[in-house]
């Protein structure tokens, strides 16, 4: 099948398509997604899980929910404290948590990847990121070429602290970016220059940081398209490797901050798909290749490469190249991954705190996956990654048909190639009558989200007087 990523839909297709299907659904970090998740699993449950004999490699993800200031669009879970006397119990209890693990997990399983999140990890001092390196480089040794990643909030990271976590191993760093007009920074309270953008991104390159990412977000109050279209162009000056453009998720029944600009203040859902679309041409016209969702990667990245090879996979980080299928989280909300685990800590420092110097693991709830669960989540990773859906390709990695788990899908697959979010392939040599392909079109790029939808065998019509629980899909 012809590959389409790198196409722009028609505007007026889009327009259409968004009277229709504008509403809240999940975004799929995970399936189930985690509203369903319950208590069930504890941290004796997880415990298990991890002591399971495997010598498969392992990624690591750290949450620092440590932040100076707020900014007013933030969803993240994190602690606003300019008392940086908070980091010492902070980095105990993490030692804590990182023996615990890596006792169950044992001596065989090598570190492939590791991600510092957060919050703001450059938060800590440069002698505290060096504790911490150290620790995580004890628990969790490394194995030769394995990629260490840090998120970074370019107001208050210095050289130093690049150049201790480059000692530790650190290749790789992810700048928040987020806007670069001064209306929209007021706005959300994050004041950032392009000049300070800059310095931290030529500072990681002069210290051999393998790959620099910048995070931005469309659907901010007061963004336009020109605004956006000048904060794309200074960006795309700088050449980061990556570009992560998220979409803003306005959820003020979880964070109450939001609440400081107004609902009108917001780009409408069609604007804020404009502002999508524009974002995918100056991006494609400026050489970067589009994996889909909501990643944009020049051609030589691991990420491109593990589109083109078929090894690209989508976890809590977002888009990740398959190096490993155990996530093992540490830190206050921390998820776990396991094949079949999910299992997420306690948000709160404290109660985190508590349950590992009791102890145990601060699991608070997760899900232990079902047989249904493990397909359904393979076919979403599919849709998100692949971009297609193949019926052949399933029969070959769960050896049985998808007509037969999931007889409703076709009728809803044909839906969505009826309004052109979906191209049924033409080649349909590889099986008899019954085989499918479908691939994601330009336009349905833009409503992966609800796609997916129809592979989620947990979604209910929301209660009338229930909040909410999920985002806006466009
Ligand atoms: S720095 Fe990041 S985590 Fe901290 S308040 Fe701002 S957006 Fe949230």
């Amino acid at each position: 099948m012809k590959d389409r990523r790198q196409e722009l839909p028609k505007l007026d297709q889009v327009r259409e398509r968004i009277s229709r299907y504008a509403g809240a659904g999940p975004r799929y970090t995970s399936y189930p997604t985690a509203p369903v998740w319950s208590d069930a699993v504890d941290g004796g449950a997880l415990g298990r899980a991890l002591a399971r004999p495997s010598a498969d490699p392992i990624s690591v993800y750290v949450h620092i929910p440590y932040c100076e200031k707020l900014c007013t669009y933030c969803a993240c879970n994190r602690v606003i404290s300019r008392d940086h006397s908070v980091v010492e119990p902070f980095l105990d209890r993490l030692e804590l948590e990182a023996r615990r693990l890596s006792s169950l997990l044992g001596t065989e399983r090598p570190r492939v990847q590791m991600a510092l999140g957060g919050g703001t990890p450059t938060y800590l001092s440069p002698p505290e990121l060096d504790r911490l390196g150290r620790l995580l480089n004890d628990s969790f040794p490394a194995r030769a070429e394995s990629e260490a990643s840090v998120e970074v909030d370019p107001r208050v990271t210095t050289r130093e602290q690049l150049a201790v976590l480059a000692g530790h191993g650190f290749n790789r760093i992810s700048l928040g970016v987020q806007d670069l007009s001064p209306r929209v920074q007021q706005a959300i309270r994050r004041v950032q220059s392009v000049e300070e953008t800059e310095r931290v991104a030529t500072w990681a390159r002069e210290l051999g940081y393998r790959s620099v990412h910048f995070d931005l977000i469309y659907g901010l109050p007061f963004q336009t398209l020109d605004s956006f279209a000048e904060t794309l162009e200074q960006v795309t000056q700088l050449r980061p490797d990556r570009i992560a453009l998220y979409s803003y998720a306005h959820v003020t029944w979880v964070s109450k901050q939001q609440r400081g600009f107004e609902r009108h203040d917001l780009p409408s859902p069609e604007q804020k798909l404009e502002l999508f679309l524009l974002a995918i041409r100056r991006l494609l016209d400026a050489g970067y290749a589009y994996l889909g969702l909501d990643h944009f990667v020049l051609p030589h990245d691991a990420l491109a490469r593990a589109a083109r090879d078929g090894s690209l996979r989508r976890n809590f980080m977002g888009y990740t190249t398959e190096r490993a299928v155990d996530l093992i989280a540490l830190g206050p909300s921390g998820i776990t991954e396991l094949a079949d685990v999910y299992a997420q800590s306690h948000r709160g420092p404290d109660e985190w705190g508590a349950a590992l110097e009791a102890g145990g693991l601060p699991t608070l709830r997760g899900w232990l996956l079902s047989e249904d669960d493990v397909r359904r989540k393979w076919l979403i990773q599919e849709l998100m990654c692949a971009g297609s859906i193949s019926s052949d390709r399933y029969r070959s990695h769960f050896g049985e048909s998808l007509e037969q788990r999931a007889p409703e899908l076709g009728e809803r697959l044909r839906a969505f190639e009826a309004d052109e979010l979906l191209e049924r392939s033409d080649d349909l040599s590889a099986g008899g009558p019954d085989e499918i392909e479908y691939a994601v079109t330009p336009l349905g790029r833009l409503f992966l989200r609800n796609i997916a939808m129809s592979f989620d065998a947990y979604l209910e019509e929301p209660k009338p007087d229930a909040a909410p629980r999920f985002s806006s899909t466009v």
